[in-house]
């Protein structure tokens, strides 16, 4: 027998007897009285144990080599599920897979039981999950600090067409990934007032009358691909402080009290707010902000005195990462605890502050822009707005030096201005580092946003592309393509994904094409199964998959998508025998609770769909499928089975984007707009492995700023745009004759916003050169594989190498095996 297969045999035997005991230690059974949940939860036991001698060895490691660590700050972490991941990244998935499948047990059927970690809304959560990968596969010294909520993204259910909204409640049966770690509790404090005393010739700030909340660290380990690293994600609970008001006393005043504290106190980590690219100045929100802001930076430093003294040093061996403004307040706190704990004074403080916080900037939308009143803010963070106050003081001092008698420009880059606090100035202004999330990003961003900050502060500007992890979504979701990939160009690409450009060899390779189709179409037999299953739509995979999956916002235009499908129906209604491509058009996402005008349009689709699923006439060549609830797991089954990637936001708008990325590692052409990591994408394949349309951002931005476009102008010339708007509003959809009256009045009365109308005959122009395209089978399978070749660039991987050497200055570390 060869000695790899003995290898293997001798590891399936020894995790099966891993797996039972486990079972019986764990649960006190015996297989067959097992649930799935049970299984599934020893099966994790298993993992756990061989993991935390790695995770000990990994937090000795940085300790004793006194590395210097990074930790990522953010609002949000859209996990998705470990489990799969896991087994991949420990070298174990098929040992595990034999020695289950020897019990009866179907693995697959065991990931179905871990609930998908949903604490993110989109993108931005998406990129601090796939960030963390990248980190640990890196070798990386670099966690995750953010919140624990209890609920995550809310869960989406289509009935009669509109969105209806469950709550996330993913840890009703406990979450067998985390450590509860009450040993490393920390104190957070909010309200109350600031007392200032003068001892000599120094000041001191008395915080009291506060309500403290005591912060909870659980952790998740972050496991790194078949390399002994493990980081840590630590997720912030808010409890409240045990004996602060039980008094001996049963006055019922003080009952009621001790009751509405331990409510205040527990609604900080209870929810996630739902909105994507959108800010809302709710006070529970600045709360969550500053609670696991404060909490993450007390332990940082807790960690890095036990270890590594001098306090100045921070810089050296930490790095504060801000995920958009969100964290922003790691600023002031930073400051905080070096003056009011560690005793220095504010131009030491300061000087550490700004080369230990690093920031990223997501978005230039308006409606996104993070600003608080002062006075929520000071009332909530009494000493932190102090030390905001001063911070924007002394920047205006410089300012008013360098521009004297400039006021309207220096109240453009104030920190407080319009009795607001401004977070993304905050935020430039407290870092060392701004960085933008695409090419064309970073350009808005020293154009026009941040102009007068790049003048000023060049130097802290740069560009950080961002990327995807290839390991979850090429490695994990498409094994189909992964294996054909290996057998094709060896097995490089894993480790260095960069090498997938060895397939352009094979681009007109009849043989490797051949493989490339039978594994597209597998997956869009899988999918087409599913959506039979599930929403009994009989959708044909020979079809094209025309996907545009993403949260539901106008920016993104799902609407120029819609409105496209109503166009090529009316032209098929006019003429059956009309030639075309058949098409299956699957939306995807979830619109904010609030957001009006994006259920409006999950609505709209819903409908269309419905009219367009049960016309006979026009022989199945159009389908549409609404599908439900998007998540990490939703999308790690579509985007295999892509065949066209929408990728069509008003140029400027979409920072990035990375479901882009996504689609293009598993072989679909994009169909989109200049903008974000587009204009990268096409750099990349070449205008001939792409589908350009539509207006470019410097026209977008100049019809903002100078005018010039009316909306009404599209409807009166164009017939079929005409035919489409009434449509929506003349009783031709089912649903009421004035349901769809406010998408007809965003585009007509309000002028259009987002140039739907304006690119709409571009748009349906490339969905015909598409069409044409996808008919010489050689021609799309070689388009697909210049994708597939140039996604390399776009892994997280690339991402974090860059933000390591460029911005954090951190190094791989080789952890042993013990
Ligand atoms: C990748 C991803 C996103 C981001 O998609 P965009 O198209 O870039 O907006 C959002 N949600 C989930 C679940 C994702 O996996």
């Amino acid at each position: 027998m060869a000695r790899e297969t003995k290898k293997h045999l001798r590891e399936t035997e020894k995790f099966k007897l891993d797996f039972l005991y486990k079972l019986q230690t764990l649960h006190g059974k015996e297989l067959e009285e097992a649930s799935n949940n049970d299984k599934y939860t020893a099966l994790v036991g298993v993992l756990r144990d061989r993991i935390s001698q790695n995770w000990v060895a990994t937090n000795r490691d940085y300790s004793e080599k006194s590395r210097k660590q990074v930790y990522y700050f953010s609002m949000e972490f859209l996990l998705g599920k470990l489990l799969p991941m896991y087994l991949i990244n420990m070298g174990v998935h098929d040992v595990c897979r034999d020695a289950l499948a020897e019990l009866d047990i179907d693995i697959d059927k065991l990931t179905e039981a871990e609930p998908d970690a949903g604490l993110g809304n989109g993108g931005l959560g998406r990129l601090a999950a796939c960030f963390m990968d990248s980190i640990a596969a890196m070798k990386l010294p670099g966690h995750g600090n953010g919140i624990r909520y209890r609920y995550g993204l809310f869960e989406q259910k289509i009935v009669d067409g509109h969105q209806v909204e469950l709550p996330d409640n993913w840890l009703k049966d406990g979450y067998a990934w985390e450590y509860r770690r009450g040993d490393r509790a920390t104190e957070v404090r909010f309200g109350g007032h600031v007392r200032t005393e003068a001892t000599g010739n120094k000041l001191t700030f008395i915080h009291e009358g506060y309500e403290p909340v005591l912060a909870v660290p659980y952790d998740v380990p972050i496991i790194g691909h078949e390399n002994n690293t493990v980081n840590t994600l630590r997720l912030w609970n808010a409890e409240p402080i045990e004996g602060e008001f039980d008094l001996p006393t049963f006055n019922r005043g003080d009952y009621l009290k001790a009751v509405e504290y331990k409510h205040s106190v527990e609604r900080i980590s209870k929810i996630l707010y739902p909105e994507d690219n959108f800010y809302e100045g709710r006070l529970l929100r600045l709360k969550q902000q500053y609670f696991f802001v404060s909490a993450g930076i007390q332990s940082i430093i807790r960690r890095f005195k036990k270890r590594r003294g001098p306090i100045r040093a921070l810089p050296d061996r930490v790095t504060i990462h801000i995920n958009d403004t969100h964290p922003a307040v790691a600023v002031p706190e930073l400051m905080r605890i070096l003056m009011d704990e560690e005793g220095l004074g504010w131009d030491d403080a300061w000087d550490i502050t700004t080369r230990t916080v690093s920031y990223t900037n997501h978005t230039i939308m308006p409606e996104a822009l993070e600003k608080w009143p002062v006075q929520m803010f000071k009332t909530l963070l009494p000493r932190i707005y102090m030390i905001v106050e001063e911070i924007n003081e002394r920047y205006c001092r410089r300012l008013w030096q360098r521009y004297p008698g400039n006021w309207d420009k220096i109240a453009q880059m104030a920190i407080i201005a319009d009795e607001q606090v401004h977070m993304a100035r905050l935020a430039v202004v407290g870092s060392f580092s701004v960085n933008g999330v695409a090419a064309l990003h970073t350009d808005i961003l020293k154009k026009h946003l941040f102009h007068h900050y790049y003048e000023d502060m060049p130097h802290k500007f740069n560009n950080k592309t961002n990327g995807i992890t290839h390991r979850r979504w090429l490695l994990r979701a498409n094994r189909g393509l992964a294996e054909v990939l290996t057998d094709t160009i060896g097995k490089s690409w894993v480790e260095h994904p960069e090498d997938l450009t060895n397939l352009l060899k094979y681009d007109s390779d009849a043989s490797v094409q051949e493989k490339l189709k039978q594994v597209k179409l597998q997956n869009k037999e899988h999918l087409a199964r599913h959506i039979k299953e599930k929403y009994d739509v009989l959708v044909d995979p020979a079809s094209i998959f025309d996907v545009q999956i993403k949260r539901i916002h106008a920016y993104k235009r799902q609407l120029l998508n819609v409105l496209h499908v109503m166009d090529l129906y009316n032209r098929l209604k006019d003429n059956p025998d009309l030639d075309i491509v058949p098409r299956t058009f699957l939306f995807g996402g979830k619109a904010a609770p609030g957001y009006y005008l994006a259920k409006q349009i999950i609505k709209l689709i819903n409908m269309l769909a419905y009219k367009i699923n049960n016309d006979l006439s026009i022989k199945g060549k159009l389908k549409v499928v609404f599908l439900e609830n998007y998540s990490v797991s939703l999308g790690e089954m579509v985007f295999p089975a892509s065949d066209v990637s929408e990728q069509i936001s008003t140029a400027s708008k979409e920072a990035s984007g990375t479901g882009n990325m996504k689609f293009m590692l598993n072989g679909a052409v994009t169909m989109g707009t200049m903008d974000g990591a587009n204009v990268e994408i096409r750099n990349a394949v070449g205008d001939d492995n792409i589908f350009i349309f539509g207006l470019n951002s410097d026209q977008v931005i100049d019809f903002y700023r100078y005018g010039g476009y009316k909306s009404y102008d599209c409807y009166n010339n164009d017939k079929r745009i005409k035919l489409i708007l009434d449509q929506l509003v003349n009783g031709y959809l089912p649903g009421g004759k004035d349901e769809f009256r406010p998408i007809f009045d965003s585009l007509l009365r309000d002028n259009d916003e987002f140039f739907v109308l304006k690119d709409f005959d571009d748009y349906a122009t490339a969905q015909e050169r598409l069409d044409q395209r996808f008919r010489d089978q050689g021609v799309w399978s070689k388009m697909s594989i210049h994708n597939i070749a140039h996604a390399g660039i776009f892994s997280s991987d690339r991402s974090i190498a860059e933000y390591a050497i460029g911005i954090w200055n951190v190094k791989p570390a080789e952890i042993p095996r013990l």
